[in-house]
């Protein structure tokens, strides 16, 4: 009988599991041990449901995951947010690095551990030679115009997080239609021989007016008006962390606080703020960590 019962936890001995059950159901006497291997074979068909993840596991990626009977999930030492539908995700910052562990605890007791190896991710270069910003400094009135407008957006970023439903459960669109890559995300600027931010986005050029759809359910935490970098932005808030901001547009279309379903038109493509032309700049992020918009559009989820 116990021999019988091992290969419900290796695949080794399938014959043999075959042979003792054969046996056992010959032998009148041997109901309870039918009873008992049913309820093993039960147990085992729970403990093989794998946790299904969505996304590739490197830098600037997005990870979607779901599974059975979910009771909570850690990465290192950071609560992930799960939803009634047993849905989470999390990311890994554009120049995260180093190993992570993943932890999931099922309602029936069973621990899951992953252990996560972030391989370095090339970015594009991209060499800018201009003399006139060469010399381009901040003066001090703007600076307390910028940091006015940090200080607004950041209020808006504490706001996400909060929301334990996975709203982008729907899955994701390109909120553009068409147009041009014109930066990719990741893309380090070297300005003069002097590098510069990361672009932390998918810029994606296209003529003044067009619309700009949201990616995901979500909603809206800021519609900036005229920032000084961004212009006029959108920030939408998908659930458990995940965040898209909507950069430089002629106009928005949403207000502050508003639901907003995948595919609503939220705004107009404009070249408001620091910008050279007419274009959407796209941005995604898990929390604080940037990630890359064009991948989470190859992530097969819904
Ligand atoms: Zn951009």
């Amino acid at each position: 009988m116990n021999r019988a019962c091992k290969i419900f936890y290796t695949q080794a001995n399938d014959y043999k599991c075959e042979y003792h059950l054969t046996k056992m159901f010959n032998n009148k006497h041997m109901k309870l041990q039918y009873i008992f291997i049913a309820i093993l074979l039960f147990t085992y068909s729970i403990f093989s449901q794998e946790l299904k993840f969505y996304g590739s596991f490197e830098q600037g990626n997005l990870i979607i995951a779901e599974g059975n009977e979910i009771k909570w999930a850690w990465i290192d030492d950071v609560e992930l947010k799960v939803d009634n539908e047993k849905v989470f995700t999390f990311g890994f910052d554009a120049k995260e690095s180093g190993n992570r562990i993943l932890k999931v605890k099922h309602e029936y007791g069973k621990v899951s551990l992953k252990k996560i190896e972030l391989p370095t991710r090339k970015y594009k270069v991209q060499r800018i030679n201009n003399k006139k910003q060469q010399f381009s400094a901040t003066p001090d009135s703007l600076k307390v115009r910028i940091k006015k407008e940090r200080e607004i957006s950041n209020k808006a970023k504490s706001e996400i997080g909060k929301i334990d439903t996975a709203f982008y459960k729907s899955g994701f669109i390109r909120p553009i239609k068409g147009g041009r890559i014109s930066s990719v995300f990741g893309s380090q600027r070297i300005l003069n021989g002097v590098p510069k931010n990361m672009h932390n986005g998918l810029d994606i050029a296209v003529p003044r007016g067009t619309p700009v759809y949201a990616t995901a359910d979500g909603i809206v935490r800021l519609a900036a008006d005229d920032f000084y970098y961004a212009g006029n932005y959108i920030l939408l808030d998908h659930g458990q962390g995940l965040s898209s901001f909507y950069l430089h547009l002629s106009e928005s279309l949403v207000h502050k606080g508003e639901r907003i379903k995948k595919g609503e038109i939220i705004g107009r493509v404009g070249t408001t703020g620091r910008s050279t032309g007419p274009h959407l700049h796209w941005g995604m992020q898990w929390y604080t960590k940037r990630v890359d918009p064009a991948r989470i559009l190859k992530m097969k989820f819904n």
